[in-house]
């Protein structure tokens, strides 16, 4: 049994020996003159043809650098080297033929006789290797030629180390930076698998902040302030709590127990001290803001969370901190899983507009109150996600409103819409199409000009199509959306005010956007067959339009009590599920054939 456990320590320790060595990323890698230096330096000094830089790796010795012999690795068995390493001593063998051990080995068979070698051994006790010298003749060595050797030996691990710390150090700082936090959680995770911990994310400043004062004062106006951060955060945590350097202004800590389960409360409690060094910093003169530091925490466990994930995660934290009035905020799996959604549907977005099938247009009647004909349809779109089921365009049209692919999707819509426009006015059905578009689209120079390309190429006449826009959107006012808006209506296109009621802008100035139609929102008009008050809103908001001029089309109409109020009240035209659905091009025949 104790036999067993002996065993298993030493594989254990073996284990992470070989992983400390990968590490390091020295295995296999090109040789290098800052190795290479040390090597010749040993080679002359003992006056020896061969010198070696050597690495145990878990079957044969490698070199990292050599001098005087040809090949780059030998079998671990039975090589000096790894003698050096498991004895973590100098070993001398002043005749290989004279040692029961060696004298058949491979070094001794190829002719060598000589072997000293001294340990490299890192500054945490792991032995890689060995800084050796070899010669053909049997040789003895003096005291102070195995101190020269142990001396080579620290020169070439001082190489070894400053090489790996490169890389892993933020230059500003000093801290360690985000590298150097993935390893070091890959190192508790093989020593702790399973324990639960907690990631600190401090933000010392709003990364769009920082963009704004770096533009007027340059990008080095934070580099105090980092550094000073820094150090609070040091002094604060004390020695031997590492805190990494992980983006501008931005650090991070590892919250851990060796003895006991760590509370979710004690975590909070260290960020919030965290932001009280960092928020009660002074800054010098040149830096003329207040410092409204954020700390995100993120509970995780040791091996089970992928380090990566867990900086992400308690990054995600520290923006929702700026949400909270603590400034402080525990990360929530909820709205990770919202940011994930969004993501996922902006990604997928790409796909569904390439993809046949993913995308469909329904349409919902618009009925003349006057007549209780139907007289036009709304596109509206659909999709259908190929792992997310249907998406409501409430949901996706806002995320994707906010990147490129606002102009094809509009595309996209204004293509199927005037093609099924087209195929009904070829039948002989006068129906006006309504298509909605975003304000961004009214950036888009080539808007209008597609546009009447799309109808161009359909034969449908100008007048068959209405676009509708927000009350924001018309609104908006720059230069090329108002430009936009005269193009459209110059070329016939009839616009109409969306959601009319919703956008809190004034009527006088509605007026001045050349729309023809008010949609009145449908929030105004679902309560109106049951409240008075509703109903007075209702009526002042269609005499006031039409008097401006406006045809008003009322959304969102359930109940034939509601349809009937609205034909007393003098609205134009009704849209909603009492009258009709949105629907396929199929059903809608079938529905207009029924009527
Ligand atoms: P919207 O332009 O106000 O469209 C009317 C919405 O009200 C539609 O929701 C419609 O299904 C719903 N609706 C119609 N009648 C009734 C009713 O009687 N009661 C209730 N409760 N709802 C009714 P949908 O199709 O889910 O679309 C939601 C919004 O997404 C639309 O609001 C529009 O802003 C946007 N959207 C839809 N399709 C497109 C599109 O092709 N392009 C753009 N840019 N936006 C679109
Ligand atoms: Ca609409
Ligand atoms: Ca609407």
């Amino acid at each position: 049994m104790i036999n067993g456990s002996h065993i298993s320590s030493v594989e254990e320790h073996e284990r992470k020996r070989l992983s400390k060595l990968r590490q390091l990323n020295l295995l296999d890698t090109p040789p290098s003159e800052s190795f290479d230096r040390i090597t010749r330096i040993a080679s002359e000094l003992f006056n020896l043809p061969i010198a070696a830089v050597s690495l145990t790796d878990e079957n044969r010795q490698w070199f990292k650098s050599r001098v005087g012999i040809d090949h780059w690795e030998i079998p671990r068995s039975k090589a000096c080297c790894g003698e050096v390493a498991d004895l973590s001593r100098v070993v001398v063998i002043p005749d290989l033929l004279e040692s029961p051990h060696y004298r058949d080995s491979p070094l001794a068979q190829s002719g060598i006789r000589f072997y000293a070698g001294a340990p490299l051994q890192t500054y945490d006790g792991y032995l890689l290797g060995a800084m050796c010298v070899l010669g053909n003749e049997p040789r003895s060595v003096t005291e102070h030629e195995i101190s020269m050797l142990k001396d080579l030996a620290a020169m070439v691990m001082a190489q070894i180390e400053l090489q790996h710390a490169f890389g892993r150090l933020d230059p500003l700082t000093g801290l360690s930076n985000s590298s150097k936090f993935i390893e070091d959680l890959e190192d508790r995770a093989r020593d702790r698998a399973g324990v639960s911990c907690f990631a600190l994310y401090i933000e010392l400043i709003d990364i769009a902040e920082m963009h704004s004062l770096q533009r007027v004062l340059g990008p080095a106006c934070l580099d105090d302030v980092a550094r000073e951060a820094a150090m609070r955060l040091q002094l604060e945590l004390g020695v031997g709590n590492v805190i990494y350097q992980v983006g501008p202004c931005q650090y991070a800590y590892i919250l851990e127990s060796a003895e006991r389960c760590l509370e979710e409360s004690e975590a909070l409690a260290t960020a919030l001290r965290l932001r009280q060094v960092l928020s009660s910093m002074p800054l010098g003169d040149a830096v003329p803001f207040v410092l409204c530091p954020m700390v995100g925490v993120a509970p995780f466990r040791l091996g089970e969370n992928v380090p990566a994930d867990i900086l992400r995660t308690s990054h995600s934290a520290c923006q929702a901190a700026r949400d909270s009035e603590t400034g402080v905020s525990l990360f929530s799996s909820s709205l990770d899983e919202q940011h994930f959604r969004r993501f996922e549907l902006i990604n997928g977005f790409r796909h569904a507009l390439e993809d046949v099938g993913q995308l469909q247009l329904v349409y919902q009647p618009r009925v003349s109150l006057a007549t209780g004909r139907c007289v036009g349809a709304e596109a509206l779109i659909r999709w259908q996600h190929p792992t997310l089921g249907s998406i409501s365009p409430d949901e996706f049209i806002s995320l994707i409103e906010h990147t490129a692919m606002v102009r094809p999707l509009t595309d996209w819509v204004l293509r199927h819409a005037i093609r099924q426009a087209a195929v009904w006015h070829r039948r002989g059905r006068v129906l006006q199409m309504s298509v909605n578009i975003s304000a961004a689209n009214l950036g888009e120079p080539d808007f209008s000009a597609r546009l009447e390309r799309y109808l161009a190429e359909q034969a449908l006449p100008v007048g068959a199509l209405e676009l509708e826009l927000t009350e924001s959107a018309l609104i908006s006012n720059t230069r090329t959306a108002r430009e936009a808006l005269d193009v459209l209506v110059n070329a016939g296109i009839r616009l109409a005010i969306d959601d009319f009621g919703t956008g809190y802008s004034s009527l006088a100035y509605l007026q001045k956007v050349p729309a023809d139609v008010v949609k009145i929102d449908r929030s105004f008009v679902a309560q109106i067959d049951q409240q008075a008050r509703s109903q007075t809103l209702i009526k002042a908001m269609i005499s006031m339009a039409q008097e401006l001029g406006y045809h008003v089309v009322a959304e969102g109409v359930e109940t034939q009590e509601s349809y009937r109020i609205l034909q007393a009240l003098g609205c134009d035209e009704a849209q909603g599920y009492w009258m009709g659905r949105p629907m396929t091009a199929e059903a809608f025949d079938d529905w207009l054939a029924a009527r």
